[in-house]
């Protein structure tokens, strides 16, 4: 799927969970940052394709796009299954506690959780994707909902499309539904 619809997915994703679990009082600084946290999770999969959104921006990310893909065995592969969600999972879990000695107001556990909320949400998302999700490797079996390959969804077509304009709609019902309970939240929980 495109990055778009990664974003928004890892977005919706996040706000499911902490509309089950919440999260209690956090600064403003955490919530910022397991935002954005939970943005690169939900687009960090990609990094295995040369033309990915996350390299396209950079000056010489064409180059290192294509090593990068190359040393990650190739589109839909480590990136897109448990094993990947595991290895970038304790990578973050690193940079994050080198990080929090100049982080002081950041709870680095939720911007963890966030992050991993994001890179399951693409997993999840690509499922739906006629190529399918990699899920269990070293097991080089691709998983796709549904099972058969053309009833899913190709990338950046209309089925796509369908796909998103149905989570915004979501996530507009949702917010719409319980606006005042949302602001009452964040006024007495963000400090
Ligand atoms: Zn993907």
């Amino acid at each position: 799927m495109t990055a778009r619809t990664h974003d928004l997915a890892a977005l919706t994703a996040l706000g499911a969970v902490i509309a089950i679990w919440p999260v209690g009082t956090i600064t403003l600084a955490t919530l910022l940052i397991a935002l954005l946290a939970n943005q690169i999770g939900g687009i960090i999969p990609d990094i295995d394709q040369p033309t990915a959104p996350f390299w396209r921006n950079l000056p010489v990310g064409g180059f290192f796009g294509r090593v990068i893909d190359k040393m990650l065995g190739g589109h839909r592969f480590l990136t897109h299954s448990l094993l990947g969600v595991g290895l970038f999972g304790g990578l973050t879990y690193l940079l994050l506690k080198f990080l929090s000695p100049i982080m002081p107001h950041v709870d680095v556990r939720l911007v963890w959780w966030a992050f991993i909320i994001g890179m399951v949400s693409h997993l999840v998302m690509d499922t739906f994707t006629k190529e399918g999700v990699p899920w269990l490797l070293p097991i080089p079996v691709k998983f796709g909902i549904p099972p058969v390959k053309s009833m899913r969804i190709t990338t950046g077509k209309r089925g796509e499309t369908l796909v998103f304009i149905s989570m915004l709609a979501f996530d507009a019902w949702f917010i719409a539904a319980h606006y005042q309970h949302i602001i009452l939240l964040i006024h007495q929980n963000v400090t």
